[in-house]
């Protein structure tokens, strides 16, 4: 029933703001139910004075509407646990399914990705849509169509969708706080200003705010890359070289997408594609090394969320006019910022093995993991 009313809303809610919609209405309508069972239970039918129906509550002397949260709160959490108890018995069952979909969906990113190359982008280049920020002189206009649900927004759905990496970034950096080195906050920090960046620029689709935001991620690539590179150095040795080789590099990269890119993305993609490359090589490698269980489920978990992100981004630029109402570059955000994550709690996993630290898997869901330290026996 649910679900035929958001179908049918008034065309002007669009479907991100339906999506986002639906799991609230369907809390509060269990809370609502919930509600309805406990008044029912605790309460006394009587007729008033005046010859009305009434029902008292009888309930204990608690406040009535501290008890009925109480009662919600308990039974969302119980439902939750009993999901929790499932998935923890069957981890291993679903690695293994999460390697299989993730061959699937690594299949299928090949021809879509040789067709983006020989043919080009088909995404918003043609969409005239005038709003506050004047001419779009970005190099890229994405499905999304421009300024449809705000003036002053460009790409709605896409700008509210990206801040979800500053909340990830924020989350990451007081999650692991006091556990990791400088350069895994670091690799955090970098979350909330690719976040900030790209919400800059979906919202405005001007070429200073796509910098603002392709130039982060080619720089978080870069403090990737160094965790990578240092994952076995003990204690806290400098690579002096090394940060030397990798500055001038992001120097290079910086100055070639900021040149070259003014008519399209391919230098960026470019620099920032085959940073991601050699990230998941090293990755690869540290899980074959360490041949542990969580480091695989982090891997398969962060490999599955950024290729299936970015096969959704390959849809959403290869078939922009036929899928234009499912949004999907809003999954690619999330996609890559989920996968973005378990990567990053790889890297401080694998860190860990190496400086012998026990440490554990903590969250029950993908949404709140972060490595602790293991308690103390
Ligand atoms: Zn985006």
């Amino acid at each position: 029933m649910l679900c035929y009313c958001f179908s049918h809303m008034p065309s002007v809610t669009s479907a991100p703001i339906r999506i986002a919609l639906l799991p609230i209405v369907a809390f509060c309508v269990q809370a609502y139910r919930i509600c309805c069972q406990e008044w029912q239970k605790n309460s006394h039918a009587f007729t008033s004075k005046c010859g009305i129906r009434r029902r008292i509550w009888r309930g204990p002397a608690s406040c009535t509407a501290q008890r009925a949260a109480a009662m919600i709160k308990r039974n969302f959490v119980v439902q939750y646990s009993t999901w929790r108890t499932h998935a923890a018995a069957g981890e291993l069952m679903a690695l293994e399914s999460l390697q299989r979909v993730l061959a699937i969906v690594l299949t299928l990113i090949l021809p879509l990705f040789a067709l983006l190359a020989i043919r080009g982008p088909v995404d918003g280049a043609g969409d005239t849509t005038a709003g506050f920020w004047g001419a779009k002189t970005a190099s890229v206009n994405w499905c999304e169509r421009d300024y449809a649900a705000s003036y002053y927004i460009a790409e709605l759905a896409n700008s509210l969708t990206s801040l979800c990496l500053v909340a990830t970034g924020i989350y990451g950096v007081c999650a692991h706080v006091t556990l990791v080195e400088l350069r895994y906050l670091l690799a955090f920090f970098s979350f909330v200003v690719i976040g900030l960046g790209s919400f800059a620029f979906h919202a405005t689709l001007l070429r200073s705010m796509q910098l603002l935001d392709e130039l982060p991620m080619v720089w978080a690539n870069t403090v990737f890359i160094y965790i990578c590179r240092s994952m076995n150095d003990r204690g806290n040795s400098c690579r002096i070289a090394e940060v030397i080789v990798l500055a001038l590099l992001t120097v290079l990269a910086t100055l070639a997408v900021v040149i070259f890119d003014t008519e399209n993305q391919n230098v960026f993609l470019l620099c920032y594609g085959s940073g991601v490359q050699y990230l998941v090589w090293s990755s690869y490698v540290f899980c074959q090394k360490s041949a542990n269980s969580t480091a695989w489920l982090l891997f398969t978990t962060a490999m599955l969320c950024y290729a299936g992100g970015f096969l959704l981004w390959l849809i959403d630029r290869n078939f922009c006019h036929s899928v234009r109402p499912l949004y999907l570059h809003v999954f690619w955000h999330f996609g890559a910022d989920l996968g973005t994550y378990a990567a990053v709690l790889l890297w401080i996993w694998i860190r860990s093995e190496v400086l012998a630290r026990k440490v554990v898997l903590r969250g029950r869901s993908l949404l709140s993991w972060h490595i602790a330290a293991a308690p103390q026996e």
